[in-house]
């Protein structure tokens, strides 16, 4: 049977109300079974923006399928943009509910009078929900969804919601997503400042934005700048002379394509990396400082250029009372190969004298010494470990500050067999040095006041914040903190860290004259030159050497690392008040002391003067005044145990040996001679061997 319709309205009218007869209730329950889209979109993520403490952007960071998408907000968009777009793609976009029904009714009536797809109908809201749905053919069921998303969205959320949300995202060729991204790709502006001329061109792209991109057919695009401007001059929302003028007369600022896009040049060089990929936490806000972070950078690359056999550098820089990282430059050279991408501040190295201030200053806490006490600079043997100076000279008795200013390795060395290895381990890993190569389970000897242990730059320059900052460990971050989040357990008290930085001020600090608490390292065959300097505002750690391990003839912490260090000091106080330390005769207390020895007096020392302690600390006694006490006699010869008989015999005969002459031996009390070189002992019994030589003796029992 053939049906003949007489007006292709009437077609239309048909076809609508079979589908709305057919579909009514579907169509009033769609939104009610769909999901807000916004939800979906949510997930969609834009480029993740990285800001300095400052709010300056570092680094531009695009999204996971490698698109420029910069969200802002409506008020940051040029109004010409909103007045543009809703001419060309949605004109009732504030009077429909996610679904224009005479726009549907105008589509349907064109599509099936030319029998083909002239217009979608295709609200903003439906646009921007078809965004929140996977790709797929563009038929009817999709457009059905699309309409339920928008009702269902334009139910949830206001209008400036949806059409911001719908500007952010829509396509503008390539990769280039959003007003904001093709604002500053297409004309280096951003999207607020777009005039009328440029906003019209942009906004005819979305409809095939890679067909239409003006970088590569300007031609079309501005056709299709003319067909936007023809709209809006239709629609009334331009006048014809207007519409004149910027078509022939205002020349279209397009950027120079040869270039890079405008917010690829405010990525970051690729040593800023290494402090973003150490951001823990959801922010893109981060706490380093971008000026001072480059300057450094700068600084750092100067030096290292006058440096023999060195190709790489780093340094960390954190403000003492929050913890937060200023600085993080993890290395020099981050696009050479292999090792490059090597991020220095957080791989293990040989620390070189860097630990010794933790070793005087848990000699300090034992009270052992104090900053005058005369510790002795000579050469000493443990086995076969045979330490040196770096200048390969001994000083004899110096001062605890003259000998760690000065990093004098013996002192050290003798200091840590004194407070044993175990003891100094443990300081280390209280002070957050337990990232060396602790974990083994064989000690690592003397030499571990040395150095030559591996530790980090961010651990060390951690350990020598807790200094600066007396004696409580700083939590470093590169996301702002909130306050009142530091650990309180404290490592040292705050007088011992203030003698420990009165030490490392004794020697001054370049000749810029700022007061500055430093200490230099050199490992082990010149591979690695530091310096940690601090005052009470700043911590700085700072490091030259080659990542692959290479030695450097001529480097040393105090030729490559202090200098720098100074620089970035003189550069932080430049137009700051110079540090202000804590005051001395607040924390600690004057105390009188052997002045030959800087150790508590006794009734034999002759002179004596006034000097720093810790207070309500006992200080050693002075042991270089006093006569010496003797020592006791001991037996050499028979050694302590148990002795066979030998076969058939009723005694043993033994050698009698002490470490002196003129000895008595009495065995069980007994005198048995003197002078005796051996003796015979009787068996089956426990006896107790004595020697005595004049007044003092010393005893034995062989069992
Ligand atoms: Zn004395």
């Amino acid at each position: 049977m053939k049906i003949r319709l007489k007006h292709p309205l009437s077609i239309a009218s048909a076809s609508l109300a079979a589908l709305f007869a057919a579909g009514i209730a579907v169509w009033v329950a769609a939104p009610y079974a769909v999901d807000d889209p916004m939800t979906a979109l949510a997930r969609q993520t834009p480029c993740r923006v990285w800001t300095d403490r400052n709010g300056r952007v570092l680094w531009n960071e695009r999204t996971y399928d490698a698109r420029w998408c910069f969200p802002v907000p409506l008020e940051k968009i040029s109004p010409h943009v909103v007045r543009v777009i809703l001419a060309a793609e949605d004109a009732s976009f504030y009077r429909h509910a996610g679904v224009d029904y005479a726009a549907v009714c105008r589509a349907l009536w064109q599509n099936l009078s030319s029998a083909r797809r002239i217009s979608g109908a295709s609200t903003i809201s439906m646009q921007l929900a078809g965004m929140a749905l996977p790709p797929g053919p563009h038929d009817l069921k999709r457009k059905f969804l699309q309409a339920a998303l928008a009702r269902k969205m334009e139910k949830l959320h206001s209008k400036e919601e949806i059409l911001t949300q719908y500007l952010n995202r829509i396509p503008f060729g390539g990769k280039i997503c959003g007003i904001e991204a093709a604002a500053r790709y297409y004309f280096g502006l951003p999207a607020a400042r777009l005039n009328l001329a440029e906003a019209a061109l942009l906004c005819g792209l979305p409809q095939k934005p890679n067909y239409l991109r003006p970088d590569r057919h300007l031609g079309r695009a501005k056709e299709r700048r003319r067909i936007v401007l023809k709209l809006l001059t239709r629609r009334g929302k331009l006048t014809q002379e207007e519409a004149r003028r910027i078509l022939y007369r205002e020349p279209l600022r397009l950027r120079d394509f040869r270039y890079r896009p405008a917010f690829e040049d405010a990525a970051s060089p690729g040593e800023l990396r290494h402090a973003l990929a150490a951001v823990k936490g959801g922010g893109t806000r981060i706490t380093i400082d971008r000026e001072l972070h480059f300057r450094v950078l700068a600084l750092l690359r100067a030096r290292q250029q006058l440096l023999k056999e060195v190709s790489s550098g780093a340094a960390l820089l954190v403000d003492n009372r929050t913890g937060e990282v200023l600085v993080y430059i993890g290395t020099l050279d981050f696009s050479a190969k292999p090792d490059g991408e090597v991020d220095v501040v957080r791989a293990v190295r040989s620390a070189g004298s860097t630990l010794k201030p933790f070793i005087y200053a848990e000699a300090i806490s034992g009270g052992l010494l104090v900053n005058a006490t005369k510790i002795l600079d000579a050469p000493l043997r443990y086995g076969n470990y045979a330490p040196g100076n770096y200048d390969g000279r001994f000083h004899g008795r110096v001062t605890a500050g003259f000998a760690l200013s000065h990093s004098l390795n013996t002192p050290a060395v003798r200091l840590t067999a004194k407070l044993g290895e175990e003891r100094i381990c443990e300081t280390f890993r209280r002070a957050g040095l337990a990232g060396g190569r602790f974990g083994r389970k064989q000690s690592p000897g003397l030499s571990l006041a040395l150095g030559t242990e591996g530790y980090s730059l961010w651990d060390i320059t951690h350990a020598y914040a807790m200094l600066a900052s007396g004696g409580v460990p700083v939590a470093f971050s590169l996301t702002p903190k909130s306050k009142g989040e530091r650990p309180v357990r404290r490592c040292f008290p705050e007088s011992v860290c203030l003698m420990i930085s009165t030490m490392l001020r004794e020697r001054p600090f370049g000749h810029g004259g700022l007061d500055v608490a430093w200490k230099t390292g050199t490992s082990n065959n010149n591979c690695d030159g530091w310096c940690f300097a601090y005052t009470p505002d700043y911590t700085l750690g700072v490091w030259f050497g080659n990542k692959n391990g290479r030695r450097a003839a001529d480097l040393s912490g105090a030729s490559a690392a202090l200098p720098a260090a100074c620089e970035i000091f003189e550069l932080l106080y430049r137009d700051k008040t110079p540090p202000r330390w804590p005051d001395e005769t607040k924390i600690l207390e004057l105390r009188e002391l052997c002045a030959e020895s800087g150790l508590t007096p006794g009734a034999f020392c002759p002179r004596r003067s006034r000097q720093t302690a810790i207070p309500g600390l006992p200080l050693a006694a002075c042991t270089v005044c006093a006569p010496a006490p003797r020592r006791g006699l001991r037996i050499l010869s028979p050694a302590p145990k148990q002795y066979l008989l030998p076969p058939g015999k009723s005694a043993v005969r033994l050698q009698l040996r002490a470490d002196r002459r003129n000895v008595l031996w009495f065995l069980d009390g007994r005198p048995i001679g003197a002078d005796l070189t051996e003796y015979e002992f009787p068996g089956n019994a426990c006896c107790t061997l004595r020697a005595v030589e004049r007044e003092t003796d010393g005893s034995r029992a062989p069992e």
